[in-house]
């Protein structure tokens, strides 16, 4: 059975006019359970998990000021959210979502988390609406329980996944690979084992031939026996932020590829749903529920 994490905290309200769509993390399982795509018993409940594992990523100094709600305003500013204990909760809660879920990969071929892709986080501090990197905790607890020997992370999000660089920059055993915007978020940008940056207007033909050609590759010679896939859906044309001209068939194509290739190598995959800010709240619960349904389809 396909097991997806789930918490009602992660559509924690933000203060009227944020831009951030917070609202995406109630409507997508409604909107799975409502069409038939998932029952009640696909979705379990995150908790607040030990601090080793997330100090296995980031140090004791950032995840004190965080989980005490008392980040410098400067640093506070960075990640983008009103800070408040509930919401430090909330990104502590995705981190056990997507441990949980990476064993649940490891049972059945696949697992999901209704959040997360927290991909701006670094070591000592959050950026972007990321505070807690999910994947990269989820990366290493496998590593260090030897549930995985090599790790490869397969960031689409049009975003780089610039803390997620960082954190694995000197870790061997686990490989690192974005596809992303050249002139988007972050304009400094860190150095992935492999980056593809995309120029502006890129659409579905174009982004889906360089999937195609690069990953089979890559998986063939790093030989990962787990992969993270973080599915932002932000690279539709739709997207205010994402610059890129995908359609939404297209993102979906996208999906069906990285989890096809997923289940024929018979490499477990856990998959973090990352961004999406098109201005129709229906477009990016559609996009994400694509991939969502595109799991169910194939694995089950
Ligand atoms: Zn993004």
């Amino acid at each position: 059975m396909l097991k997806i994490a789930y918490h009602p905290i992660y559509a924690h309200p933000l203060p009227k006019g944020h831009r951030f769509p917070m609202i995406k993390y109630d409507l997508l399982p409604q909107q799975l359970k409502h069409e038939g795509t998932c029952i009640e018993e696909n979705f379990f409940l995150p908790k607040i998990p030990d601090a080793a594992p997330i100090l296995a990523i980031h140090t004791q100094e950032y995840y004190d000021e965080l989980i005490h709600v008392s980040l410098a305003p400067k640093a506070a500013r960075k990640i983008g959210f009103p800070l408040s204990k509930a919401l430090v909760d909330r990104e502590v809660i995705i981190t056990d979502g997507t441990i949980t879920a990476s064993k649940y990969a490891l049972e059945n071929g696949i697992a999901m988390n209704i959040a997360g892709g927290t991909h701006h986080a670094y070591t000592d501090h959050g950026e972007a609406f990321c505070l807690l990197n999910d994947q990269a905790i989820g990366a290493r607890y496998l590593l260090q329980q030897n549930l995985a020997k090599k790790i490869l992370i397969v960031d689409l999000d049009v975003h780089q996944g610039n803390g997620t660089a960082e954190i694995f920059k000197n870790d061997p055993l686990v490989f690192t690979f974005s596809i992303h915007g050249a002139n988007n978020y972050p304009f400094k940008k860190e150095k992935s084992d492999l980056d593809i940056e995309l120029a502006d207007n890129t659409e579905d033909n174009k982004y889906l031939e360089i999937l195609k050609t690069t990953l089979p590759k890559l998986i063939k010679n790093q030989k990962p026996d787990f992969i993270y896939y973080l599915s932002g859906v932000d690279i539709l044309a739709t997207d205010k932020l994402g610059k890129l001209g995908c359609s939404i068939q297209g993102c979906a194509q996208r999906d069906l590829f990285v989890l096809e290739t997923c289940k024929d190598l018979e490499i477990p995959v856990m998959c973090s749903m990352g961004g999406g800010y098109s201005p129709d709240i229906k477009t990016i619960v559609e996009a994400h529920a694509n991939t969502f349904r595109i799991a169910q389809d194939i694995y089950f």
